[in-house]
């Protein structure tokens, strides 16, 4: 198996490949699946004698053996690193012609496909901002960005923008970000589970009542159903996309417009063993990620329905809350170690870019708990929301 050289490779054989039906699909995602694990058991040391389910501490902990044989290729690649929010962090490479065409065209524009008839104009980042996008603010706290990075512009050129310089879910944070969404006209809101969480939770304890965005774009981390529902009954959005494309060998699905959950099977293979993601990625032949569980969990049907959007698709539920833009910090560490404090009536905990942990709890945390809490990480700063104080 050769690596893929030509400068213009597209895998257009999976174009369209969710309309066609069960057996189509079933084939080329059993091809696709066998050719990337040839070629890792060909290129890379560390797949070479493994049949099983690869782990994330397995990879990390023979990353040499994993990146040795295709660092000694000709490759176009970048480093880039796992998020590390469900386990150990470790860098990995990404092929970038495959990594722009199939992470803006398969996913992000894919998204922006099913739900716009024109080219949207504003974007609204509201997520964990990484720290240089904070420090290109300059002390602003909205920031009106054209050209920008493909990365914060849902996979868009020549589009605004609107980049919010905190990621802290504080209700001064909120304030803010709402005062700016409601005077400005915001096609896409692209967001995370936990900023979708208390932005609803603000609005129904302060009655705000404005107009977010046309379409909430929720990716990274599993979102909760009723928020999206919430928003879209009362009218603050007109619709929601919830997507994700792991390039750490995790999941690869978006919803349509009629709110079904479909499986990416044209850019990487997902299934569940014992509710645990198994993905393989068709097209990351710089660091393939075979048969690999990054430590999400899921529940996927044997069977494909068709969906009213015409699409094939077998059942999928991503069951998974994750936390995103941990530095020093693990989140699974953090977790395990709050999570034995036992202190009721915490809902959620989320990790910041700056070593910042934001602590979401349904009443306010005493004086006691809340000295408990930071003495776990000392070198932390905590917040601590009370979702339900006005
Ligand atoms: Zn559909």
């Amino acid at each position: 198996m050769l690596w893929p050289d030509s400068k213009n490779f597209r895998p257009i054989k999976t174009k369209g490949l969710l309309y066609t039906n069960p057996k189509i699909i079933k084939s080329v995602c059993s091809e696709l699946v066998n050719e990337i694990s040839l070629y890792a058991k060909a290129s890379c040391l560390v797949y070479k004698d493994y049949e099983e389910i690869m782990t994330k501490e397995y990879l990390s902990a023979n990353r040499l053996l994993w990146h040795k044989p295709v660092l000694n290729n000709k490759f176009i690649g970048s480093y880039t690193r796992t998020s590390g929010t469900t386990g150990n962090q470790f860098n990995y490479l990404i092929d970038s012609r495959y990594y722009e065409y199939l992470e803006y065209y398969c996913h992000y524009q894919a998204v922006v496909r099913e739900f716009f008839d024109h080219k949207p104009e504003n974007i609204f980042y509201f997520m964990a901002n990484p720290v240089p996008i904070m420090e290109q603010c300059n002390g602003e706290y909205v920031q009106k960005l054209v050209n920008y990075p493909k990365i914060y512009s849902h996979g868009l050129r020549n589009v605004a923008v609107h980049l919010i310089s905190s990621s802290n879910l504080t209700s001064e944070y909120l304030e803010k970000a709402v005062g700016y969404i409601s005077n400005n006209n915001i096609d896409i809101m692209l967001s995370d589970g936990a900023h979708i969480n208390a932005l609803c939770n603000f609005i129904k304890n302060n009655g705000k009542n404005f107009k977010i965005c046309k379409l909430l774009s929720n990716t990274n981390e599993k979102v909760m159903l009723e928020d999206l529902e919430f928003l879209k009954e009362n009218q603050y959005i007109d619709d929601w996309c919830d997507h994700m494309k792991c390039w750490d060998g995790g999941a690869a699905f978006m919803t349509c417009k009629h709110y079904t959950y479909h499986l990416l099977d044209d850019v990487a293979y997902c299934h569940s063993v014992d509710g645990k993601l198994i993905a393989t990625d068709y097209f990351n032949y710089a660091s393939p990620f075979v048969n690999y569980w990054n430590g999400d969990y899921c529940d996927i049907g044997d069977q494909y329905e068709k969906c009213e959007c015409g699409r094939w698709y077998r059942p999928f539920k991503f069951v998974t809350m994750r936390d995103f833009g941990s530095t020093e910090i693990k989140s699974l560490e953090v977790k395990n170690k709050i999570g034995k404090l036992k202190i009721p009536n915490i809902k959620f905990i989320k990790i910041g870019s700056r070593n910042e942990i934001t602590i979401v709890s349904n009443e306010n945390v005493s004086e006691t708990n809340k000295d408990l809490i930071k003495k776990t990480f000392p070198q932390a700063t905590f917040y601590f929301v009370d979702n339900n104080a006005r």
